[in-house]
């Protein structure tokens, strides 16, 4: 064997300066796992209806899993699909006014099958214009999308002037418009009728990722793109998740009968991934009945999720007002946001803490989501572990003054 020429190299030591950076940052992530009897009020998760631990989603999976078996046995092209996910594919596409409705194990993966499924099929030239707040997942969509032919313009976030300027003055016959329709973090809406009106009048498709409004924004928990009245144009393409408000796992995607086909044809991140486990699409399919005989879940988790970030705006912190269920709590320095989570958690709240990558720099922040079952005790406990934050943001921002 040859010897090589670098002789001295140690990848773990590069691997370890490279951890001891990021602490000192105050980048260093860890892992928290809940026990069982974990009591702490939870403001971090994304169960905004509550129904993660519903006992009728439980004995769903549970009779699903007696039937079918723990696994889906294959992908969903060989022996993955049962009549449970046909089931789920009607009643999701029933539910969303959306043509058709297809399956994916994670919403993640549904965003990176669209997105290069559709840029592939489309042929030749295309250009993606992506939001610069979008999710990682569409994000890494579009970076696995970049082949020969394919461009992504980011666009600053919900800048539509931008968005139509580089539609318009593209050179690529194709375009994407993709964008989330709440913002994950920042909680915000996307103007979702005025990205239509715009991709239609360049011949693009938007692709809309409902991961944070589907069951929690729109009359009846159906969207943003039904709300706006734009759900059944055959140009929206839209991606969920069902594990966010539906309290599973899984994702879909929303779509016409073409790009539906293209991503049964085409999409790896649907042909070669095993379906979704038959208890998740069991546990999907319940979550979407109670969603539709307890219509006034979405409303709950909005109105928590508005009371909370009242409460924060009250005490002078610096938080924007939700248009679903996530709103946060801008603290700036990564430290400073990591610091206030540690003190939420020992008042026994949970809150998430989001730094950069996930952010932009200067813009860490804690995350505070409303949840449907949120009770007048646990805006309490809210309201108090609240003021210690303020009073903690006060005390550094003193003490920043005194150096
Ligand atoms: N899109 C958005 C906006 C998300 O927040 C998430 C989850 N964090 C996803 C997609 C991925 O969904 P899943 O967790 O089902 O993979």
């Amino acid at each position: 064997m040859q010897g090589s020429a670098f002789t001295t190299f140690d990848p773990l030591a590069r691997l370890r300066a490279a951890a001891a950076a990021r602490e000192a940052a105050g980048l260093r992530r860890r892992l928290s796992p809940r026990s069982p009897q974990d009591a702490a009020l939870d403001l971090a998760s994304n169960d905004y209806l509550g129904l993660a631990g519903d006992p009728r989603l439980a004995e769903a999976a549970a009779a699903a899993a007696r039937t079918w078996g723990t696994g889906a046995t294959g992908s969903r092209l060989v022996t993955g699909t049962t009549s449970l996910h046909a089931e789920l594919e009607a009643e999701l596409a029933a539910f969303t006014a959306a043509q058709t409705a297809l399956v994916f194990s994670s919403g993640y993966l549904a965003n990176l099958a669209v997105v290069t499924a559709l840029t592939a099929a489309l042929g030749g030239e295309v250009l993606i214009v992506s939001d610069e707040r979008n999710h990682a997942s569409l994000i890494d969509a579009c970076r696995l999308a970049r082949a020969k032919g394919v461009r992504v313009q980011v666009t600053p976030h919900g800048d539509t002037a931008a968005i139509a300027a580089g539609l318009a003055g593209r050179r690529e016959e194709a375009a994407l418009v993709v964008t989330d329709a709440v913002f994950s973090v920042s909680g915000d809406l996307a103007p979702v009728a005025a990205l239509h009106a715009i991709a239609r009048h360049h011949r693009a498709l938007l692709v809309i990722d409902e991961a944070h409004s589907f069951g929690v924004f729109g009359a009846d928990g159906s969207g943003a793109a039904v709300a706006a009245g734009i759900a059944a144009e055959p140009d929206v393409v839209r991606t969920v998740t069902l594990s966010k408000s539906l309290g599973g796992q899984g994702g879909a995607v929303l779509a016409a009968a073409e790009v539906r086909q293209t991503l049964v044809d085409t999409g790896r991140g649907f042909i070669f991934d095993t379906g979704l486990a038959p208890p998740a699409a069991a546990a999907a399919l319940a979550a979407l009945r109670v969603l539709r005989s307890e219509p006034e879940l979405p409303a709950r988790a909005r109105g928590a999720a508005a009371r909370l970030a009242g409460i924060a705006a009250e005490f002078g912190l610096d938080i924007a007002m939700p248009d679903a269920a996530v709103a946060s709590v801008i603290l700036g320095d990564p430290l400073d946001a990591l610091a206030a989570q540690r003190t939420c958690a020992e008042h026994g709240v949970r809150v998430g803490c989001f730094r950069p990558p996930s952010v932009p720099a200067g813009a860490a922040c804690l995350r505070l989501t409303g949840r449907a079952t949120l009770t007048e005790n646990d805006f309490r406990v809210a309201s108090r572990v609240l003021a210690i934050v303020r009073d903690h943001c006060r005390n550094t921002a003193q003490a920043g003054k005194e150096h």
